[in-house]
Parts: C-alpha cells; sequence; structure tokens
C-alpha cells in the first residue's frame, strides 16, 4: 500500500482550524495521560482557511484533529472508481479572515471523509515494540523514540481489504490501495504526496 501524506506547502491553502468542531481534555486515572476526546461536530461546521491562494485537492489541517478533508473532484473521482473505505460525512463551507473578519470564500466547499478501512503494522517486522500500554485508555508510547528511522511496514493479515485505511495503531496515518495512488497520479490531484509504505513515519 502507500502512505497519503498531506501536506501544506506555500502554494496551497491549508485548513487553520474546523470552526464547530469542539474538543475537551481528560486525565486518564490509569496513567495520568492527556487525552483528547471529541464532541460532535456542529451542523453549522466550517473550516478557517489559512495560507495561499490556490486550494489543493487534498487539504491539509493544522490544528488538532484527525480530519481527512478533500474536494469535490476527489468525490467524484473516488465515486466514479469504487474507492471503498470511507464515507462522506459533511460538506464544510470556507472561511477566511480579513482584516479581522470572517469571509465566506464562495464556490468552494470541502468535504470530510470519514475514512473507516482498516490496516496495521507489522510490528514484528519493524522491530518495534508497543510500551507501558494502558489498559483504560489504550494510549502507549513506542519501544523506539525516533521513529523516522523505522522502515514501516503493514501486516496484510490485518487488511480489511479497503482502498483507504487508517493505520489502527496510529490512526494519524492514513494509507491507499495502488488503485487510489494511480487515480491521484492520473487525475493529478494536489496537495497529497504518495509514499512509499516503508516511509509511513518519515515526512517528506
Ligand atoms: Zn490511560
Amino acid at each position: 500500500m502507500y502512505n497519503l501524506f498531506i501536506t501544506s506547502t506555500n502554494r496551497y491553502c491549508y485548513a487553520r482550524t474546523m470552526l464547530g468542531a469542539p474538543h475537551t481534555f481528560a486525565i486518564c486515572t490509569e496513567c495520568g495521560r492527556k487525552n483528547i476526546h471529541f464532541l460532535p461536530i456542529s451542523e453549522q461546521a466550517s473550516l478557517l482557511i489559512e495560507g495561499g491562494k490556490r486550494f489543493p485537492d487534498f487539504l491539509s489541517f493544522g490544528d488538532v484533529g484527525q480530519y481527512f478533508l478533500v474536494s469535490d473532484t476527489v468525490v467524484s473521482v473516488f465515486e466514479a472508481n469504487a474507492v471503498s473505505g470511507y464515507y462522506v460525512e459533511k460538506a464544510l463551507p470556507v472561511y477566511r479572515e480579513v482584516r479581522g473578519e470572517l469571509q465566506k470564500v464562495d464556490d468552494i466547499q470541502y468535504f470530510l471523509l470519514k475514512v473507516i478501512g482498516k490496516v496495521d503494522f507489522d510490528l514484528k517486522a519493524m522491530h518495534l515494540k508497543k510500551k507501558c500500554v494502558c489498559k483504560s485508555c489504550g494510549r502507549f508510547d513506542w519501544s523506539i523514540q525516533k521513529l523516522s528511522i523505522v522502515d514501516t511496514k503493514l501486516d496484510m493479515n490485518t487488511w480489511d481489504q479497503c482502498d483507504i485505511c487508517r493505520v489502527s495503531s496510529s490512526p494519524g496515518f492514513i494509507v491507499c490501495s495502488e488503485k487510489v495512488a494511480n487515480l491521484i497520479n492520473q487525475k493529478k490531484l494536489t496537495g497529497v504526496y504518495i509514499q512509499n509504505e516503508k516511509d509511513i513515519f518519515r515526512n517528506r
């Protein structure tokens, strides 16, 4: 599979925050870690955009939360090609801050996709272990601190065959099948790098 690395560059806009998507923090009584809890996204939720002029197909998000934000082009391409592993959760209008005031950007909206496909790392092959796993909240530490030295590998026995998946042990990472990687290249979808499976922990 391939890693989808969505990044903000100078060229493209990114979302600074999602308005109407509240969260709170709570200390786990078992391990003492501070955990984030997401509250339901409001009906009127919207995106606050920052950065460049051009809107990419895959929108980078700069605040807390693992949101997968894509353009209508991506939704059409995925639908036309029966890409599996997600559903469209919400359409989000886009706002920009102009001289201290929020202004709606007309003619554009992004779609929040909920990724439901799943796959997990082959930790044995990666010589990586989870340590200090909390029985209550499930948080853990990796046995290696500098993860960028680790070649990542997915355990295909854990793959649910979906084209788009979150990595169960590190749900911040989204991976895709070769079919999706080819579609991104063929349709020249912007704002995303397709990285090799072994480079999931490496930022480009
Ligand atoms: Zn805990």
